[in-house]
């Protein structure tokens, strides 16, 4: 219990000494660290961490519409599934929920990684459906390097699961139902999410503000935000991962 707490203090004491993220975004962080390292031991705490410090790095890469902090909503959308997961668990005892988590948190990994390092891809960015052409950086763009990386995301979570004795058959499930989550992810990017015009730069931009002023919508939806694509896309994993995992 002690251990439980003490982790996921250290990794929010640093969160808000790197000032990545917002207090109220490290108070919701920390306690969904605490449930997840308590119901799903050190190794659960292992991916929760690796996601977390992979992700700090991987924004290094990425050059950002703005320079901001995590806030609560992307916590929550990022961390709050695999939560759910290891909570039903507490209850279940069933490995299904165990793999689900892992699966989740390696898809919340996937999105990061590919859209970062898929930032850095001198080739086309194309459409995840009508593979036409897309401008690069756009939301929901996907390049063959950012596709490749969202395999990283379940391979290095999905290898902390094998470590602990998972199995090796559920470890391609992660590997694959976190790549499925970064596919999801650009899917909805490309059609549901928000995208706004500036008119001072003419820039597309997913958020609402650019150069200080107002944008005005151009496609998708004003309600779906980035956060909010991230949580339905782990909703979308959580929901595969359950069914594979039932009929396996
Ligand atoms: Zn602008």
């Amino acid at each position: 219990m002690y251990i439980a707490v003490l982790l996921p203090s250290l990794l929010a004491l640093f969160a808000l000494y790197k000032n990545k993220i917002t207090v109220s975004g490290t108070i919701a962080a920390w306690i969904m660290g605490i449930i997840i390292t308590y119901v799903g031991g050190i190794y659960a705490f292992i991916a929760l961490a690796l996601t977390f410090f992979l992700t700090i790095l991987s924004d290094k890469l990425k050059k950002k519409d703005r320079d901001e902090k995590r806030t609560i909503y992307q916590m929550f959308s990022n961390v709050l599934t695999a939560t759910c997961a290891l909570i039903i668990y507490y209850f279940k005892q069933s490995e299904i929920f165990i793999v689900m988590y892992y699966a989740v948190m390696g898809g919340s990994l996937a999105d990061t990684l590919a859209s970062s390092i898929g930032s850095l891809a001198k080739g086309k960015n194309i459409n995840p459906l009508t593979f036409k052409k897309m401008n690069k950086g756009e939301s929901g763009a996907v390049s063959s390097l950012g596709l490749s990386a969202s395999f990283l995301g379940g391979f290095v979570i999905g290898a902390v699961y094998y470590l602990s004795g998972g199995d090796i058959v559920n470890y391609l499930i992660i590997i694959i139902m976190s790549a499925l989550d970064s596919y999801a992810d650009s899917v909805m990017g490309a059609y549901l999410q928000g995208k706004y015009k500036c008119s001072k730069c003419n820039k597309i931009s997913e958020y609402k503000e650019h150069c200080g002023e107002k944008t005005t919508l151009i496609r998708g939806f004003n309600f779906i935000n980035n956060d909010i694509v991230n949580l339905l896309s782990n909703i979308i994993v959580f929901i595969t991962t359950y069914i594979v995992m039932i009929i396996k």
